[in-house]
């Protein structure tokens, strides 16, 4: 794979959080040009076989991907795993365990809600759900929104989802080793998802690049659309000052939501090593 190439390696489907299905989403990226492609749902590869089966069907190359959650310094951090082994048992399971406290913190979230008089958003999020076992704080959003309380999803979770907030439930996920290991030891490459975008120091950052490494993990996504203009530079640097191969993922959810298209970023500045330079033998 050349390095100058339109690679997208990071949006949601229905399998998790996004609105379109695999298929829906593939057909939309090769719209968009994209050359190479993967699904991350978030904790869940049970879209894997189908995403890659529609990105050979709309003529595009595959790399396996999911976005698991994990907690590090307190926070909420997400790692991308791309190219592994989608039938590997040690990640499914690990997988599994990791979105298994969904249910019960989506329970709580609606109480937290119940309070402030927003009634029956249990129920009112699971009609967004698409698979179950993973309700997320974007179906709570979606619902907030349909039924008017805010004006979109952004609104829902500077209101009402986020740290403080009515709707917020503090939630342990997996721990930064581990799920830099599941990804690893299925011959997989972690990457640090839209650094940016957490509340961290600078030391608390240097902190998750150092221990992130140290386990395995070799990329951090450069060009996200979670990134300003200046974080794609500012990234950049931390890539080359780090060793870390980058990555370029939209994010892409929703096309009412989403504020980037898939396809639609940047290209990764010509320094940088890409991360699918890393993965010539995982591309299908
Ligand atoms: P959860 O994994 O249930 O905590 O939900 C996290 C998801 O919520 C993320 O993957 C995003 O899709 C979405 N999200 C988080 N923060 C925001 C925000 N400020 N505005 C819109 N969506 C958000
Ligand atoms: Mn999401
Ligand atoms: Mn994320
Ligand atoms: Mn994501």
């Amino acid at each position: 794979m050349p390095s100058i190439l339109n690679a997208d390696l990071h949006c949601h489907s229905v399998v998790s959080d996004g609105t379109l299905t695999p298929e829906a989403l593939a057909e939309r990226a090769a719209a968009n040009g994209v050359e190479l492609w993967a699904l991350t749902d978030h904790d869940e590869i049970g879209g894997q076989h189908r995403a890659r089966a529609a990105a050979h069907a709309n003529g595009m190359k595959y790399l396996t991907g999911t976005e698991i959650s994990v907690t590090f310094a307190n926070e909420t951090v997400h790692i991308v795993g791309l190219g592994f082994d989608p039938d590997d048992e040690g990640m499914k399971k690990g997988l599994i365990a990791t979105r298994g406290g969904r249910g019960e913190r989506a329970q709580e979230m609606s109480e937290g809600l119940a309070k402030v008089g927003i009634h029956g958003a249990y129920e009112g999020a699971l009609k967004f759900v698409g698979n179950p076992e993973l309700i997320s704080r974007t179906h709570f959003a979606r619902f907030l929104v349909e039924n008017g309380h805010c004006k979109d999803t952004h609104e829902v979770f500077r209101k009402f989802l986020t740290e403080g907030k009515p709707g917020f439930v503090p939630h342990r996920w997996a721990t930064l080793k581990d799920a830099v290991h599941w990804i690893t030891a299925a011959k997989g490459i972690a990457v640090v998802a839209h650094p940016g975008r957490y509340k961290f120091t600078a030391n608390e950052e240097y902190a998750l690049f150092l221990e992130f490494k140290a386990h395995g993990g070799q990329a951090i996504e450069v060009v996200t659309g979670s990134h300003s203009a200046a974080e794609y530079v500012e990234y950049a640097d931390k890539a080359l000052e780090f060793g870390f191969a980058a990555s370029r993922g939209s994010d892409f959810h929703s096309p009412d939501e989403s504020h980037i298209d898939l396809g639609k970023l940047p290209l990764l500045p010509g320094k940088l090593t890409p991360v699918w330079e890393l993965l010539e033998d995982r591309i299908q």
